[in-house]
């Protein structure tokens, strides 16, 4: 039946017991699964010809009726600041945004989990999108292999962070089986989860099913009472109001020694004042978090700015002063559209 199929079959498309059903399939053995892979996730061919610890006979059968699914070739722009995007075109003709940041020996990369997003946060590019659709798990490994291809043999990608186009906790099936590929350390990357986190605009009923994956969580908080959020983040704020959001956050089972992390955006003269930074100190208080503080990226179109260095430095020293981790986001990418909440519908 899986031989007749009129279409190849991607290997990057199905999951483990998919590869491994469709060995059995072609009456191989089970280990093959595992072989095929590495093949495709560890040293990431094109070819199937590259498998070379399988026989020319039995790649030359593979090579008539499947393919590894990497056919696709991004655009790459390149930012002043060595910050890359990469533009994935996908089958259907959408297209998906990952970033590429390194800083020193760390090369973090934002991934993308939707085509557009189905919230409509008033600060970001892929909010005007609307959602088109989501992604399957392999497209979004496949942002992962893509940037890998792009760095030196030596180089290796050290955070992931699902912060790029889309709504993760919306599309968290296909997420948590992209998680998988990532993690696994037989045939998948290898990365540790403590190297990846989830970044959600706060549907706050599907935090605590992160928990199992073991990877980190952030929450896109960026307004510190709940008309605020209405007006800065108003669908999810419609589905979850900030104090629903805030008691998921409490009870977020956290393991030894982790954390949440909360995600502010600084829009100025809109959630910038000393007030809110006391307000959003009392907010968190008693909860195990850090804070990474945003200042708005701009971008054509959107009236917000981006406040003074000073007002910046000011919401995080009030912060400090109540004794939470506060750090300030550098913004990277900044003239590639590259940065946060800058991720949009560029041509390819
Ligand atoms: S900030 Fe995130 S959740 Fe909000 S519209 Fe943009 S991509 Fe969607």
């Amino acid at each position: 039946m899986l031989l007749l199929s009129p279409l190849p079959i991607n290997l990057l498309a199905l999951d483990f017991p998919g590869v491994t059903a469709f060995v059995s399939k072609l009456g191989w053995p089970k280990y093959r699964a595992r072989q095929i892979l590495r093949w495709v996730y560890q040293s990431r061919i094109r070819d199937i010809h590259q498998m070379t610890d399988l026989a020319l006979q039995d790649r030359e059968y593979l090579q008539s009726f499947v393919t590894i699914g990497r056919g696709s070739k991004p655009r790459v722009l390149q930012s002043g600041d060595g910050t890359r995007k990469f533009l994935l075109p996908l089958e259907d003709g959408g297209t998906i945004e990952s970033v590429l940041i390194p800083e020193g020996r760390r090369v973090t990369l934002c991934v993308s989990t939707q085509v557009g997003c189905t919230l409509d946060c008033t600060f970001c590019l892929t909010g005007q999108m609307g959602l088109k659709r989501n992604l399957r798990a392999h497209e979004i490994v496949e942002q992962v292999l893509t940037a890998q291809d792009h760095l030196s043999p030596s180089g290796h990608i050290t955070s992931l962070v699902f912060m790029g186009m889309g709504e993760p906790l919306a599309n968290l099936d296909e997420v948590s089986d992209a998680i998988h590929r990532l993690t696994n350390t037989q045939w998948g990357l290898g990365f540790s989860p403590r190297r990846i986190t989830i970044s959600t605009a706060g549907l706050a009923t599907r935090l605590h099913e992160t928990a199992g994956l073991g990877v980190n969580l952030a929450i896109s908080l960026n307004a510190t009472t709940n008309e605020q959020r209405g007006r800065l983040m108003p669908r999810v704020n419609q589905l979850h109001p900030l104090p629903e959001l805030l008691d998921a956050c409490r009870t977020y089972p956290l393991s030894r020694g982790r954390r949440l992390t909360f995600e502010y955006v600084l829009l100025g003269g809109e959630n910038d004042s000393a007030t809110d930074a006391k307000r959003l100190a009392k907010l968190l208080k008693g909860i195990r978090c850090k804070i990474n503080l945003i200042p708005f990226n701009e971008f054509p179109g959107n009236p917000f700015r981006r406040p003074d260095e000073a007002v910046v430095i000011q919401f995080q020293s009030l912060l400090r002063q109540s004794h939470f981790d506060v750090f300030i986001r550098k913004s990277r990418g900044r003239d590639i559209l590259g940065a946060c909440g800058q991720l949009g519908d560029l041509p390819l």
